[in-house]
Order: structure tokens, then C-alpha cells, then sequence
């Protein structure tokens, strides 16, 4: 498939002006149901509710504009629009297993796509192993008899390995396995894995795509039998629809996309060379910082990166780490991350939890995301806080 046009998808496309009065934006379609004038008519909407609209739980005019943006970015056939990431990566996965099945999925994933794995699914007789993102022959090793899903992030969450993507769609075709990828790190600005041949593309668009902090949504983008299978069975019965509102915000939020992805990666790069230079700092993860031990392969298959950095303080005790991180006033501590602003979660927070045991990530790990700020506003209050340590 040939590459999408950014702008024309951004801008332009699903949408219909004549549909609506000619408004340049399009309306919000604030309905859960839709008028039908014969039966003739009713039936054909009915059997095939993907298309067209009866019932805001399944399509919707507002929600529909967003699914053909979504699909056309991630080179797909089709895609859906649902009420969050953890949704989307929900529907995504049941809709591939049945009990006495097994999936593979990488290391330390998405927190609630780990629960999903070794919580929810096990109660309905799904298995999971967990394997090393970096090796197609843990992988290929992990693969069983009843084997469905190969499940990737790339870059996986906080220590950003990469999975090689084209060398996992093939594992994935010749075992006859569905894969999958969390996308929402690069977003479809900067990696497109379809096109490298995994099946299915899954996004917290409450991340980049929406990209103001003011929504929670997730995408699924596939072939068009994929997604009308999980259209028509986890979609339609677990009710995983967005709001018509929620869906124009994010309509407005891709307007942009590409200039926000843009400015965030280009900054991020700055405050990456002044923290690899920084004595208060012991490293920098970055994938595509040419130091980054899978550089090469996260060039061959990401065109840039996105605002996430992970940095490991030179810290001796966990009071100078709390120094530094309640010293920082340009990074709001805060989950999640892909907004304008920028945000940290220092690791941390997750040790020394009462009841709880300690994070396998050390307590020196802070995750730092680059919002839209200038780089020079930043960097002055990172110096200002290192000297905290
Ligand atoms: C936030 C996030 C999710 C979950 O998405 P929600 O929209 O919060 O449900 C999944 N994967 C990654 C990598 C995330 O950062």
C-alpha cells in the first residue's frame, strides 16, 4: 500500500461537508439511535451494522469520521474507536483466543495489559508466557501447539526494547498466530506496522493522538475481517463504544498530530544530549539516541520516536532522588503521558508502598515525556533540580 498522504488524513479525510450545512468542522452527532423510512431500509442497515448507523453503541457519524482517519494513518482496512486503550487491547486479544489457548506476549508490559494476561484471561483457561521483546528465538521457543497470539510493544513500556517488527510478522505467519503491537509509543507519525506486516494495531489514543489531556480513548486498525469480527462479538457485547463528544475531540486533536509528535521528538533529542552530558545522571534510554544498544534496528523501522526518555539518576540515597523530583516544577508528576504538557513518573513512587512489594525498576529510574514547552524552559529546571541530587 502505497504511503498515506499525513495531511489530506489529518485534515481532510471521512469527512463530508455537504453532509452537514457545509461546516468547515464537523458537527458533533449527539444521538444514540437513527431513523430508518422502511423496513427494506432497516433490514439492510441491520445486517451490516459496521457500516452503517442504527445504534451509537455500534456506529456512530462523528465516531465513523475518526474510524476512517485512524484506519488510513495506520495503513489498515478498517479500524475502531473505543472507550479506552485498555479496551482496545482487550477486545483485541479475547477476540483471538478461547479457552485452552495461549498467547505470547513481551516483558513487562502495559500494566493492565499484564492483568488482562495473567488475571482475567487465566480465569477463562488462557494461558501466557512472557518473553525477552529483543529475541525472536524466545519467541519462536515460547511458540505451543495451541498458540494464537503474539502480542508486542515497541518500544515496550519504561526500558523501551524494541521488538524486531518484520522478523516477528513472519515468526507470527509461518506459526499461523495473530500478532498484535501497542503502537501508541511512535504513533502512526513515526511507525506503521502494518505495512511491516503484524495483523493488528492497537492505540491509547488518549496518548498522541489525542494529544490534550482530556480524553481517554483507544484504536484498534486491521483488515476489514478483523475488525468486523471483533465488531460484531466483544465490541457490541462488552459496549466498548466512545462518546460522539469524546470522538470530535479527538478528530480535533489529529489535526495536529503531526506538528505535536514532531516538536515533542525534536525536543526530546535536546534534552537528551543535555542529560547524557549531565554527572548527576548514570544513563539516558532513549531508542533512537545512537548510544541506545538497539539504535540500529529501531532505525530501520521507527522515522522518529516521540517525547518518552527514561534517565537513571547518580543517586546514593532516595532522598536526593525525592529532592530532585519535588524540585522540578516544568514536569508535573503525573501518570500518563502524550499531551502538551510535560509530565514524569519517578519509579520511585512504587516502592516501600505499604502492602505492596517494590517495582523491578529501581528507584534511580525516573520517566520523564516531553510535552510541546520550549527546550531551553525545561533544561534550565532539569539543571536546577540535578543540583538537588
Ligand atoms: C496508557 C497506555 C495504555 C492504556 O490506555 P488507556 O487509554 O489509559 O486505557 C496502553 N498502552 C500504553 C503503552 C499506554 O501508555
Amino acid at each position: 500500500m502505497s504511503k498515506p498522504n499525513l495531511t489530506e488524513i489529518l485534515t481532510h479525510l471521512g469527512e463530508d461537508h455537504e453532509k452537514y450545512f457545509n461546516a468547515v468542522a464537523p458537527p458533533i452527532i449527539q444521538s444514540s439511535n437513527f431513523v430508518f423510512h422502511s423496513v427494506e431500509e432497516m433490514r439492510n442497515a441491520i445486517s451490516d451494522e459496521l457500516n452503517h448507523h442504527i445504534y451509537t453503541r455500534g456506529n456512530n457519524p462523528t465516531v465513523n469520521i475518526l474510524r476512517k482517519k485512524i484506519a488510513a494513518l495506520e495503513s489498515a482496512e478498517d479500524a475502531l474507536v473505543t472507550s479506552s486503550g485498555a479496551a482496545a487491547i482487550a477486545a483485541s486479544v479475547m477476540s483471538q483466543v478461547k479457552a485452552g489457548d495461549h498467547v505470547i506476549c513481551v516483558n513487562k508490559p502495559y500494566s493492565w495489559t499484564y492483568k488482562l494476561l495473567s488475571n482475567l484471561l487465566t480465569r477463562f483457561g488462557v494461558e501466557v508466557t512472557y518473553v525477552d521483546a529483543t529475541s525472536i528465538d524466545e519467541m519462536k521457543s515460547a511458540i505451543k501447539s495451541n498458540t494464537t497470539v503474539l502480542y508486542l510493544e515497541s518500544p515496550n513500556s519504561l526500558t523501551f526494547e524494541i521488538s524486531d517488527l518484520r522478523a516477528c510478522a513472519k515468526l507470527a505467519k509461518e506459526h499461523g498466530l495473530v500478532s498484535m503491537i501497542d503502537n501508541s509509543h511512535c504513533s502512526p507519525i513515526f511507525q506503521r506496522p502494518i505495512e511491516m506486516g503484524i495483523d493488528i494495531v492497537i492505540h491509547s489514543a488518549t496518548k498522541y493522538l489525542n494529544g490534550h489531556s482530556d480524553v481517554v480513548v483507544g484504536v484498534i486498525a486491521s483488515s476489514k475481517n478483523i475488525i468486523r469480527q471483533i465488531f460484531n462479538s466483544e465490541y457490541m457485547t462488552l459496549g466498548l463504544n466512545i462518546s460522539p463528544h469524546d470522538a470530535n475531540l479527538v478528530i480535533r486533536g489529529l489535526r495536529t498530530l503531526e506538528l505535536r509528535i514532531k516538536r515533542s521528538d525534536e525536543t526530546a533529542h535536546k534534552i537528551v544530549s543535555f542529560l547524557k552530558a549531565h554527572e548527576k545522571i548514570e544513563k539516558v534510554i532513549f531508542p533512537l539516541d545512537p548510544d541506545y544498544p538497539q539504535y540500529e534496528l529501531a532505525q530501520s523501522q521507527m522515522t522518529g520516536c516521540g517525547g518518552l526518555v527514561t534517565i537513571v539518576l547518580k543517586a546514593n540515597d532516595k532522598a536526593s532522588v525525592m529532592r530532585f523530583v519535588e524540585s522540578i516544577n516544568s514536569f508535573l508528576m503525573a501518570v500518563s503521558w502524550g499531551g502538551y504538557e510535560s509530565l514524569m513518573i519517578p519509579s520511585i513512587t512504587f516502592h516501600d508502598m505499604p502492602g505492596q512489594e517494590d517495582s523491578p525498576i529501581p528507584w534511580t529510574y525516573v520517566r520523564l515525556y516531553i510535552g510541546l514547552e520550549d527546550a531551553d524552559y525545561l533544561i534550565e529546571d532539569l539543571n536546577k533540580a540535578l543540583s538537588k541530587i
